[in-house]
């Protein structure tokens, strides 16, 4: 009993989210605006994670080898300004793609990263070529097209095939919008979410995320961006996911300030959170 109150007081004493963009990357703020914001929302400990891509970038709106230095030197320069109000964390957003860039915890600790997101936001076809999942409903059905013959379940199982890749090659420690394929399947409907395969690809993936030791976040940044009414991952998804013992962090996945907090209070008490050290 003691013990569970202890937790409450911290559930509810603590306010975070680390999973920031910035001007560094795809955001419209910069790091100091965002920090600011953060002040006035009442957070306690703020990530920023820039999408990254190392050791190759096929991206300009990327952190990439050339420019990790100085985002770093930035952030850290902020973190001092803001010591004793807000805790800011130094993170990445690395993206798996196969073959060119990985959330590598040897080659991100060498920057001096405090912690990493790992993320699949192109799959790689069997052509070699990179469907963008979450783009906009347009390229997403134009790869599977052109891509996967038009099947988008083919699509779908390759999305988790690579997530599973990802999970299980590299050491990082937050899975990032685990289902990022439904973000456009609520306005643009491409596959069935009850679908027999589908349910069984999200128990390998969560096999493969409780396996691999890591935390998974509750994102909710399809709610900001006007895509879901819902978090990723799904209701369902994160009951599969805590079956597996896999432990929740909640992120906002904000690309602006106002959208720092956003949904938070409905999603406060959806699961029981940790927080990063
Ligand atoms: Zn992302
Ligand atoms: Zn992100």
């Amino acid at each position: 009993m003691e013990t569970s109150i202890l937790k409450l007081l911290y559930l509810i004493d603590v306010k975070a989210n680390y999973h920031t963009h910035s001007t560094w990357c795809d955001g419209v703020d910069t790091p100091e605006v965002i920090a600011e914001a953060a002040v006035k929302a009442g957070f306690d400990v703020l990530g920023f994670s820039s999408h990254a891509m190392i050791p190759e970038s096929c991206y300009d709106w990327v952190v990439s080898a050339g420019n990790i230095e100085s985002y770093m030197k930035d952030l850290r320069a902020l973190a001092e300004r803001f010591k004793g109000t807000l805790k800011i964390l130094c993170g990445v957003e690395a993206d798996y793609v196969r073959e060119e860039s990985a959330p590598d915890r040897a080659l991100f600790s060498s920057y001096g990263v405090d912690y990493i997101i790992g993320s699949v936001h192109l799959v790689r076809a069997d052509d070699g070529a990179l469907v963008p999942v979450d783009a906009s409903p347009e390229s997403l059905m134009a790869g599977i097209r052109d891509h996967f013959s038009g099947n988008a379940e083919a699509f779908v199982r390759a999305y988790f095939q690579q997530e599973r890749e990802m999970l299980s090659s590299f050491d990082f420690d937050i899975a990032g919008h685990l289902d990022l394929v439904r973000k456009f399947n609520s306005r643009h409907p491409y596959f069935d979410e009850s679908a027999s395969w589908y349910l069984k690809e999200l128990e390998l993936t969560a096999e493969a995320a409780a396996k691999a030791g890591r935390i998974v976040e509750v994102n909710t940044g399809a709610i900001s961006r006007g895509w879901l009414d819902d978090a990723y991952p799904s209701k369902s998804f994160r009951e599969i996911l805590r079956s597996c013992g896999v432990k929740f962090v909640l992120n906002s996945d904000a690309h602006s300030s106002s959208a720092l907090d956003c949904a938070f209070d409905r999603f406060a008490d959806a699961e029981e959170y940790i927080f990063l050290p």
